[in-house]
């Protein structure tokens, strides 16, 4: 298929991301369905002493490279690749599917994407939308899998949505899954997303720390180790 032709994998620490443009990837995630992953360092590092989250890294249908560390890190071993705003992503697939699910965020959040969402694709179906503070897991995925939505998007920050969608992959083997970390917050538009010369320039994760200053503990150790330990082992497994 054409899709498979303009595909190419990149291995960065032994994981393999998939390096097409942003048209191909949608195109590719439409034909394809099941777990699509928006990798970033932070993502890597947990994986490098969490087995069961390499793995499911590892069996994802499609690992795109959301942000400038990635693109930062393969470019160390050799590939030029663009990054994919995994935002942007998501949003271009919510236009490719009508039979939509959300899950994730704060109550309030969640209310107001619903809202902002329903005016920008009023053909839209909203079949299942759930805040992501919910005790019984259990629960939800019997909802949403009774839906059967075409695509899913998750907001529960890594790993929690990333394990959650696995936990989805077989019952769910038709839809499209995509953990979003922070979107709905943006899309709520009680967050804001870095102006676009920060975006432009990758440097959005230092318009976030810098609006969240409790980011820092968690990319200052991260993103220097991560360079580190790629420009030691490059695509090799790093442990
Ligand atoms: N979140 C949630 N349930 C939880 C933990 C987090 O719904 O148990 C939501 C949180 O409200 C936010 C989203 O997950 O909307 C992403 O959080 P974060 O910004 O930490 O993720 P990142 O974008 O950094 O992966």
């Amino acid at each position: 298929m054409l899709y498979n032709l303009c595909m190419e994998r990149a291995k960065l620490l032994g994981f393999e991301i998939d390096t097409f443009d942003a048209d191909s990837a949608v195109c590719y995630a439409k034909s394809k369905k099941g777990h699509v992953i928006t990798i970033n360092p932070e993502m890597m590092d947990y994986a490098s002493c969490h087995a069961d989250f390499a793995k499911i890294i590892k069996e994802a249908e499609l690992v795109i490279p959301d942000g400038v560390g990635v693109e930062l890190g393969l470019r160390l071993v050799g590939r030029k690749v663009r990054r994919i705003a995994g935002i942007e992503f998501a949003k271009r697939m919510i236009s490719e599917f009508k039979k939509v699910a959300l899950i994730g965020a704060r109550p309030e959040i969640i209310e107001k994407v619903l809202d902002n969402l329903k005016k920008e694709f009023p053909e839209h179906d909203f079949v299942y939308v759930q805040d992501g503070y919910f005790k019984d897991d259990g629960r939800v995925l019997d909802e949403v899998v009774e839906k059967q939505p075409e695509l899913l998007l998750v907001a529960l920050g890594s790993p929690k949505q990333e394990e959650f969608i696995y936990r989805l992959k077989t019952r769910l083997p038709n839809t499209l899954m995509i953990g979003v970390g922070g979107s709905f917050d943006v899309w709520s538009g009680e967050v804001h997303r870095a102006p676009e010369i920060y975006q432009k320039l990758g440097l959005e994760w230092l318009y976030r720390t810098v609006k969240e200053p409790k980011r820092f503990k968690r990319i200052f150790p991260t993103l220097p180790m991560f360079v580190l330990k790629v420009l030691r082992y490059g695509d090799k497994n790093a442990n």
